[in-house]
């Protein structure tokens, strides 16, 4: 397979090519090998010479965008012309396009009228998600498929429609599957020499290494007959690298730390609240996102000034006298206060210097301190984080969730 992914937005690296990597995550799960993946602006020259490329290298390839309605959307039109085809009206494409303007009480304009022409004897892909149905167009043993542009409607014409063609059309090719281990807390070369020896005779399934924000990702591939024996080569492997680096694993595939917490949380039927100094709100709102975080999620205080942290907290000015802000001393009363206040089993508290201003002598930016109060104790730890000011607040949400996931797992003996 060719992937090519059309739009002079792409080129000016105004939008992510996101339409590519999912479409390869998809292709590569169907077994379908994704040999060449090109980018190319709304020019028909270059279109054209793009697509004859890639004809001539794979059997099957798949664009995305340009079918909207304006005068740049020109996929369909150049592929017709390559392949000398006409455009015709496809008839039930417009009535579905009108009915989707209907169902939504908007006027369609005349130029939508572009989205219902085909190339002639086109397999006419239907959109459920938006107006620009897709194509797909035989040419011997090739077939070029086009999607549109939006990764809402082309995910959903994928799975719907297109999936399902290139499995009848071009048989099993076998699975490919990967599962992601999420790391915390471990630097990449330290996982790295861990699992040393796993990756030096690795073969099927394969293993890669992913930095990502604070986190290390294992990425463990397999390739099989089927998605069965493929989902056990990985869990064979999983287990095994589980020996060696299961206390920094926190999650698998698309979870996120709030996501583990949350659970946790829920689980053992604990409620949490946060006074958030340096993190202004980013870590309550990482743990709002998660759907059902009322059960567990009780409240938390932005105490930014000093004031706040006395009026809002109950940290005794003292105490910010004698050891400034941003100190651990601090940090624990601003755990335990809000945990008193909020009436919770958990209180965090975290204050620290996002920067690029306010170093003080001792304190340079970057320096973070977070404190996990419980119902028997509290912990805090002492961070000196680097980068720039949404780094260091990011950094600082990811330590205080680990943290509050260890101290949650070892209340319950893990
Ligand atoms: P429309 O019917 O909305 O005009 P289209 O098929 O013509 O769709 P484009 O106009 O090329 O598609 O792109 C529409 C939008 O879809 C872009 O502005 C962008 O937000 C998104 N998009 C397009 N291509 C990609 C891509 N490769 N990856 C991620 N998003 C994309």
């Amino acid at each position: 397979v060719e992937i090519v992914s059309t739009g002079t937005e792409l080129l000016l690296g105004q939008i992510v090519n996101t339409n590519a990597s999912s479409l390869a995550k998809q292709l590569n799960e169907l077994g379908m090998d994704v040999l060449f993946q090109s980018t190319v602006g709304d020019n028909r020259v270059r279109m054209a010479q793009v697509l004859t490329t890639a004809l001539s290298r794979a059997d099957i390839v798949i664009t995305t965008g340009g079918l909207g309605p304006t005068q740049g959307d020109i996929t369909k039109e150049v592929s017709a012309d390559l392949l000398g085809l006409k455009l015709v009206l496809h008839e039930p494409s417009l009535q579905q396009i009108q009915a989707y303007f209907a169902s939504r009480g908007l006027p369609m304009a005349a130029s939508n009228r572009r989205q219902a022409m085909m190339p002639e004897g086109a397999i006419v892909i239907p959109n459920s998600r938006g107006t620009a149905p897709g194509v797909i167009l035989v040419k011997g043993d090739k077939s070029i498929i086009h999607l549109p542009g939006p990764p809402y409607e082309m995910e959903g014409m994928f799975f719907q429609s297109v999936a399902p063609y290139l499995l009848t059309h071009f048989g099993n090719q076998g699975c490919i599957q990967s599962k992601v281990l999420r790391t915390y807390g471990i630097g990449e070369s330290s996982l790295e020499e861990m699992i040393a020896d796993f990756i030096h005779k690795q073969n099927n399934p394969t293993i890669a290494l992913l930095a990502r924000n604070s986190e290390i990702h294992v990425r463990i591939t397999a390739k099989a007959s089927s998605s069965e024996a493929a989902s056990q080569l990985i869990a064979d492997l999983e287990e095994s690298l589980r020996q060696k680096i299961g206390q920094y694993i926190f999650g698998t595939d698309d979870e996120t730390l709030e996501q583990v917490v949350g659970r946790q949380l829920s689980a053992a039927q604990l409620t949490i609240a946060l006074a958030e100094s340096c993190t202004g709100g980013l870590l309550s709102s990482r743990l709002t996102d998660i759907p059902g975080s009322s059960a567990y999620f009780r409240g938390s205080v932005v105490c930014y000034s000093n004031n706040s942290k006395v009026l809002a907290v109950g940290v005794p000015q003292g105490l910010i006298n004698r050891h400034g802000a941003v100190s651990q001393e601090v940090a624990e009363a601003m755990a335990t206060g809000i945990k008193d206040r909020m009436a919770s089993e958990i209180g965090v508290g975290i204050t620290g210097i996002a920067g690029p201003g306010g170093a003080v002598k001792d304190k340079p930016v970057g320096l973070v301190y977070i404190a996990i109060a419980g119902p028997s104790g509290i912990k805090s730890y002492k961070h000196q984080f680097t980068g720039p000011r949404s780094a260091i607040k990011h950094r600082s949400a990811n330590a205080a969730l680990n943290y509050v996931r260890q101290f949650i797992l070892s209340k319950q003996g893990g």
